[in-house]
């Protein structure tokens, strides 16, 4: 199987020559203990209900190429140059009009483009991070952003969720007591809508609420949107950004609305920090690709884009809903979050099991998962689950789901 996040880091040994070499950040770079078994699960028989890979296959291909021969046709010689570190004026203007979609107004003058929100991540984290500063983020997190943070060697501190996101008392007690720790709070990093991997959505009453706590405690925001669009029922609340512009740094892509091998993502940030941003993002990356950038712009141009998201949802709310119904014919007595959007379900075990110990046996059942180890930074998540729904089809679902539950009855009988 492969998986667009990141799975792995240097694990180095003393059999690595340079292992007395290497910078004390990578300490924070630690390899995946589940990397291994997702190579075996990569095999074509094995269900993987692991990754988070959008399904490109939806995206007709002729809308691509059209927008590809156009690119050429028409901006060749700009598309395969440098560009400007902070992006195409008109591709950071469509980058507002899709964040208005959830509420969001704010300047082009704003607006950086990066390679993938991945980066947005790194560059954010590489701004405000000295090692030993604290990110507040939900417990559990994006397993990608607890590895940028870790290799900047920030302390991650995990605040409690339910299911309508995370907890306002949760967050005002976890600042009063790293305060009384002497720690010095740099920013929190939330997945507000459609969670990765919890799947849930924090709540307009909610958002309000946090803002305001990180307002009274000077603590930056940090936004991180991918999923926003791709709602099932009825649309998310708008976005934080959308009531706090000073406070929050919004990160949007288009790696779920379009494709993720165009690696473009962007940042909406306060006017005093851009300046800042643009800077990291020439000094990691020069520029973000032109060539991404025109292509996007002309399929956006081009193309009925708002359909094309229409039909990506309704392709992931057929694949939740098998999930769901997968789930309640064969686990009735199990708990999971009900997702109005996204990619994620989160699946809590009944104990003893541990999602970790149990994959080895559930690859070898040919069905795989992310345990919820990967989404803590502490140890946590021993009982839970994170099943993908975005790339396997209604069927292999039901087939997926039927698998892991002959696994969790196996290992409940042991
Ligand atoms: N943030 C979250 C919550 C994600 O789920 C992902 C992709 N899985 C990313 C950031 C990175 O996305 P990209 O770099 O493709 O924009």
């Amino acid at each position: 199987m492969t998986t667009h996040e990141p799975t792995s880091g240097g694990s180095s040994t003393r059999f690595d020559p340079w292992y007395d070499h290497y910078a004390d950040r990578t300490a924070g770079l630690s390899a995946s203990e589940v990397r291994a078994l997702f190579a075996v699960a990569s095999r074509p028989e094995v269900v993987s209900l692991a990754g988070g890979m959008p399904y490109v296959s939806a995206l007709p291909s002729e809308l691509v190429t059209g927008a590809l021969d156009r690119v050429m046709r028409d901006h060749g010689p700009q598309a395969l140059q440098y560009g400007s570190g902070q992006g195409t004026p008109e591709l950071r203007e469509r980058a507002l009009e899709i964040m208005a979609l959830e509420g969001i107004r704010g300047s082009v003058d704003d607006v950086v483009i990066t390679t993938g929100s991945q980066q947005a991540l790194d560059l954010v984290t590489k701004l405000f991070i000295n090692p030993g500063d604290v990110i507040l983020a939900e417990a559990p997190s994006y397993v990608g952003a607890i590895g940028v943070f870790r290799s900047y060697q920030a302390e991650i501190a995990h605040v409690l969720m339910d299911d309508d996101g995370l907890i306002p008392q949760a967050l005002r007690d976890a600042i009063t007591r790293l305060k009384a720790d002497g720690k010095t709070i740099k920013f929190l990093y939330t997945i507000p809508t459609f969670h990765n991997p919890a799947g849930v959505t924090l709540s307009w009453e909610r958002r309000l609420e946090i803002l305001e706590i990180c307002r009274a405690n000077d603590i930056l925001v940090l936004e991180d949107n991918p999923y926003g669009l791709l709602y099932f029922d009825s649309p998310p609340p708008n976005a934080l950004r959308s009531i706090e512009e000073d406070g929050v740094i919004y990160l949007g892509t288009f790696s779920k609305t379009l494709a993720p091998g165009f690696r473009v993502g962007w940042a909406l940030a306060p006017h005093a920090i851009r300046e800042k941003l643009i800077l990291a993002n020439e000094s990691a990356t020069l520029c973000p690709s032109a060539f991404s950038q025109f292509a996007i712009s002309e399929y956006l141009a081009s193309a009925d884009w708002k359909g094309q998201i229409d039909t990506f949802r309704g392709v992931y709310r057929g694949r939740r809903d098998a999930m769901l119904s997968a789930l309640s014919e064969h686990l009735p007595e199990m708990s999971w979050t009900v997702p109005n959007g996204g990619f994620y379900v989160w699946l809590t075990l009944p104990s003893p099991l541990d999602s970790k110990e149990m994959l080895p046996r559930a690859v070898k059942e040919l069905v795989a998962y992310t345990p919820g180890t990967a989404f803590y930074s502490d140890g946590g998540g021993r009982q839970k689950i994170r099943l993908s729904f975005c790339y396997p089809n209604e069927e292999t679902i039901r087939t997926g789901i039927r698998r892991l539950t002959s696994v969790i009855n196996e290992e409940l009988e042991l």
